[in-house]
């Protein structure tokens, strides 16, 4: 192809916000490296199939958030297959159940592996290649980015931890322009919130969805257009924050 305007890394592109994502810059001429963790059943050919229905070009490339060497082969496809790196996106995130009484060591640490370090991982990485100007987002959540969740201390203190995380990047990283912002989806109904076993489930999502004031849980759509409009230029002098996209469910008062 010919050298594109942009290009955006994904960790998480197989499934949910990420897929929604790498189809939203596909949209916008932005090309991709769809991260696929092969761990999980998650399809990233179709991730694929709707980039190219989108007019869009994008490259898929198997990542496991846990390593730094293959997160740093994830960036470095970028650079290798379009010549440039502008938007690195730490999306790839894990949901499990645990009781305090049976937060073992082992269990905190595998949580804050992939959702905290996968996410300074894919940063670093991000960073180091990134053309000056360029961007990136991590992807927190309401529970622990603004509420406490029971039986998911670990999730949330991940989650929470992204945000320091972002704000000091943001600082430091000012000076080259390059920005760094996460996003805190509420309820958003992709594979890791229809499990009824860490998360809510469909039926859950569903009684949820009904005490939410937009009515419904969210899309990945949704949160990936916001995630595309904190890495394009109309959000330039937006850097260090973080947005809540969730319909409303964390500003409603519950007696
Ligand atoms: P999802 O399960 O579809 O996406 C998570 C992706 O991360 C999957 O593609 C999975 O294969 C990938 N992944 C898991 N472990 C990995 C590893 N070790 N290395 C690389 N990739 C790995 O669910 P989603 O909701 O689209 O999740 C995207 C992000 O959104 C996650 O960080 C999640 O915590 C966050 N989030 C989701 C919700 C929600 O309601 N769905 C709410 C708040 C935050």
């Amino acid at each position: 192809m010919t050298s594109p305007s942009k290009a955006a890394i994904i960790t998480g592109a197989a499934s949910g916000i990420g897929r929604a994502l790498a189809v939203h810059y596909a949209r916008q001429g932005v090309v991709s490296v769809i991260g696929t963790f092969p761990g999980d059943p998650h399809d990233p050919e179709e991730t694929l199939r709707l980039v190219k229905e989108a007019n869009g070009e994008a490259v898929i490339h198997e990542v496991d958030v846990r390593t730094t060497a293959s997160v740093d082969a994830l960036a470095q496809r970028a650079v290798d297959e379009y010549g440039r790196l502008d938007y690195a996106i730490a999306n790839a995130g894990i949901l499990r159940n645990s009781p305090l009484g049976e937060m073992t060591d082992e269990r905190w640490h595998d949580m804050l592996n992939v959702d905290l370090t996968g996410v300074l991982r894919t940063l670093r990485a991000g960073a180091e290649r990134m053309t000056d100007g360029g961007a990136l987002v991590a992807v927190s959540s309401i529970a622990g980015g603004v509420y406490g969740w029971e039986e998911h201390a670990h999730y949330a203190a991940a989650k929470a931890g992204v945000l320091g995380l972002v704000r000091s990047v943001a600082v430091e990283l000012g000076p080259r322009q390059i920005r760094a912002n996460a996003v805190i989806p509420g309820l958003i109904e992709t594979p890791q919130s229809l499990d009824p076993v860490n998360s809510l489930g469909p039926e859950g999502l569903k009684r949820a969805g009904n005490d939410i004031p937009w009515g419904r849980v969210g899309t990945p759509e949704e949160v990936a257009s916001v995630i595309g409009f904190l890495t394009s230029d109309d959000s330039r002098y937006i850097t260090g924050q973080a947005l809540v996209v969730d319909g409303g469910l964390t500003v409603k008062m519950r007696a």
